[in-house]
């Protein structure tokens, strides 16, 4: 075996292991071609569009003309209703089966009159689990509704992503149909997945590289793509990798679900309080499955004074007396361009100790020194501060981007806890379950950082106890970058938006 493994080489058998998994080549016979297996069309379609944001109780009592996949429909800010008629063939008896949908914009699912997911291509979100596995007691046939908002995630550019919005764009639905999802092939595709980019990223000068390669080598030799049966065997195999644990010095990563939603940025203030229905859903759905899975969402700070900074920090703990009985210790601030020296004293006054943003990380010239320091007020305030080393709001759990926030800490040594926020953020989405799976598979596995799902007061409380050795860094935390965004001097009323959406913008 180690005879052969030589003489294939480490390039060849990488790619042995790629090809498995890729949606380009061979998806006809390798692995990634069998995550879904038969397929059933609906029973109908058809949809009702209109120019408003109604609710569902008024939207299915409009009239619903038959559609089809490939149909078009629009124009932006619209919003097509779709009626779906499903019914699960009696043979898919202890499947998985998904409602498979890939269409322009934003979708949500409601079934018996209630939310229950977001659908949105943009963010890798493309199925509706209908059941985990058929049960003969189940409804196997159902309706359900297809909200479709005619935006995507970063509204409607014409030409360019931040462009002003195209007002004539068509949406079209690309599948519609019943699927069968094969769960395992979905767990091995992870699996391999995590190995290849071990193998990849870890570096031909590291040894643990060349073990995780080795075993994915294995797996392909034991693997049969056409029978389910050789899968468990497989996963021991990637197993034998994932559960050879770190030593006690390794990183600690506090992995966090993040979605970042402006309040109105791209798209009228309406679409922001869709965007945030369909990422609640779609997160409360993944906790459901995954008990685990914390999450997290903030709300920007662009207020143009200290006073209705107060204001906002005192309406935000009376929000968190009333709901969860307790003040927030921590200012989450993920996407403000720079940070006014006032600020520390502001959030110590207001019950507030703990400060996280990732956006200094955009600045243009300057590379902030520390990720974790203690960061003081015009009046001598700290707050206890973090930039999540991977310089993201928006992670993928991927491998890459959990060395990323290892490796870029930059107060090695010191401190050896970071933040890591994972989810389609910018614009709405959330997580995804394979984000989560990716994460799950470095929970402890040597030679990669810990990975644990947390919560910002798991990881600031850790971060505590390690403070004696923080820097203090006094004053403004200035971007360099988005110059010239904020005034108190010019109201600017954005070109499209109907109005809707206003910017103050500076005018020296
Ligand atoms: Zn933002």
């Amino acid at each position: 075996m180690a005879g052969s493994l030589v003489l294939k080489g480490r390039r060849t058998a990488l790619e042995r292991a790629e090809k498995l998994l890729s949606e380009h080549c061979f998806p006809d016979c390798n692995l990634r071609g069998r995550l879904f297996g038969d397929t059933c069309p609906l029973v109908s379609l058809s949809c009702f569009q209109t120019p408003q944001r109604i609710p569902h109780d008024e939207a299915v009592r409009q009239e619903f003309r038959p559609t089809k996949v490939g149909d078009s429909f629009g124009p932006t800010w619209w919003t097509c209703w779709f009626k779906v008629e499903l019914s699960i063939p009696r043979e898919w008896a202890g499947k998985e089966v998904h409602l498979l949908w890939e269409s322009d914009g934003e979708g949500m699912v409601w079934r018996d009159a209630q939310p229950v997911q977001g659908l949105t291509k943009e963010g890798e979100k493309t199925s509706y689990i209908l059941t985990d596995g058929l049960k003969e007691t189940e409804p196997h046939s159902l309706t359900v509704y297809v909200e479709v908002a005619c935006n995507g995630l970063f509204g409607a550019g014409k030409g360019s992503l931040i462009a002003p919005p195209d007002p004539d764009k068509k949406f079209t639905l690309n599948k519609a149909e019943l699927v069968v999802f094969n769960r395992d092939v979905h767990e091995l595709l992870v699996d391999f997945e995590i190995l290849v980019d071990m193998a990849k990223l870890l570096g031909e000068e590291n040894q643990r590289s060349f073990q995780a390669l080795y075993v994915a080598n294995q797996m392909v030799n034991l693997l049969d793509v056409t029978d389910s049966c050789t899968f468990p065997a497989v996963r021991h195999l990637a197993s034998s990798i994932f559960s050879q644990k770190n030593g006690e010095s390794q990183h600690t990563i506090h992995a966090m679900g993040h979605c970042h939603i402006d309040s109105a940025w791209l798209w009228p203030y309406e679409e922001s309080i869709r965007k945030c229905a369909r990422s609640w859903v779609t997160v409360i759905r993944l906790m459901e499955k995954n008990p685990e899975f914390t999450f997290v969402c903030s709300q920007d700070g662009n207020l143009p004074s200290g006073e209705s900074m107060v204001r906002q920090f005192l309406q935000g703990q009376r929000f968190f007396q009333q709901q969860f009985g307790k003040l927030c210790s921590e200012f989450w601030l993920p996407d403000t361009f720079g940070y006014s020296a006032q600020l520390p004293q502001l959030m110590r006054g207001c019950g507030i100790r703990w400060f996280l943003t990732q956006k200094l990380s955009w600045s243009l010239v300057n590379t902030f020194p520390h990720s974790t320091f203690f960061w003081e007020g015009i009046d001598g305030s700290q707050v206890l501060t973090h930039f999540p080393p991977g310089n993201s709001y928006a992670l993928k759990g991927r491998v890459e981007e959990m060395m990323k926030t290892m490796n870029n800490n930059r107060d090695k040594g010191r401190v050896n806890h970071s933040a890591a926020l994972f989810g389609f953020g910018d614009g709405g989405g959330g997580p995804t379950q394979k984000m989560l799976d990716r994460m799950k598979r470095m929970s402890d596995t040597d030679g990669l950082p810990r990975v644990q799902m947390s919560t910002p007061d798991r990881f600031f409380s850790m971060l505590e106890k390690e403070k004696t050795q923080l820097f203090t860094w006094i004053g403004e935390l200035f971007l360099e970058l988005h110059n010239g965004t904020y005034t108190t001097q010019t109201q600017v009323t954005m070109p499209g938006m109907g109005g809707e959406i206003r910017q103050w913008v500076e005018t020296i």
